[in-house]
């Protein structure tokens, strides 16, 4: 993992973390915005997890073994990079900094240990947003409705919503997913003002 240490921008490119937890709309939202004919790329996280149906590899994640992954953490592949629901997650430092040199913003959806992370090596040039929930029933029901994953893993992720939650008050903006029109109308706002 690359040390904190701040890193220079040359460019005038930022980078937009979104954070929230699992089941709040963060991948429905930043497809949108991706879609969108914004000047944004993308950082395609690198992960150990299965994907699920409809996921491609290198557009969703780059799918990679475990072994694959460790040896990427032996060569300081990864800006930052944490173990969720036990899969390991990371970032490609390279991308992200060959981009913000061109002048181009990228789009990082990550949790909320990363998004910390990424904000003490970048500073002011990352922009943090956190995506809530309209409650916490609403989310169980997006989780169910996903149908991505069993009941235990459902809890799980409940459980660690509660927690990443706790980290809402640290984000520069925080987005009530609620109607998804209104959502990304606000997010878009933010990433285009
Ligand atoms: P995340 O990437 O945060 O885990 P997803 O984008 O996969 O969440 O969304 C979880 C589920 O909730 C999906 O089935 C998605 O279609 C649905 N969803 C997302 N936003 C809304 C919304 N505003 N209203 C209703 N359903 C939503
Ligand atoms: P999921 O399996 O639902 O796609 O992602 C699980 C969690 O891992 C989500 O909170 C997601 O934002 C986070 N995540 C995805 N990619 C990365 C990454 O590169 N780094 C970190 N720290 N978290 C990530």
């Amino acid at each position: 993992m690359v040390k904190p240490r701040r890193k220079s921008c040359p460019g005038r490119g930022k980078l937009f973390v979104i954070s929230a937890p699992s089941g709040c709309g963060k991948t429905t939202l930043c497809r949108r915005l991706l879609d969108d004919s914004i000047d944004l790329v993308n950082s395609v996280s690198m992960t150990t997890r299965p994907p699920r149906p409809g996921e491609k590899n290198g557009v969703d994640y780059r799918f990679v073994s475990r072994k694959y992954f460790q040896d990427m953490i032996r060569s300081r592949t990864f800006l930052e990079y944490e173990e969720n629901f036990g899969h390991l997650y990371g970032t490609p430092g390279k991308f992200i900094q060959d981009n913000l040199k061109k002048g181009r913003s990228v789009l990082l959806s990550i949790d909320v240990k990363g998004a910390m992370k990424v904000r003490k090596v970048y500073g002011r040039n990352s922009v943090l947003i956190f995506i809530l929930p309209p409650s916490i029933r609403v989310l169980k029901n997006r989780l169910y409705s996903r149908m991505s994953d069993d009941a235990e893993t459902i809890a799980q992720r409940l459980k660690n919503a509660r927690r990443e939650l706790s980290y809402k008050d640290r984000y520069d903006y925080r987005i009530i997913n609620d109607t998804l029109d209104s959502a990304y109308k606000r997010l878009k706002n933010i990433v285009i003002s």
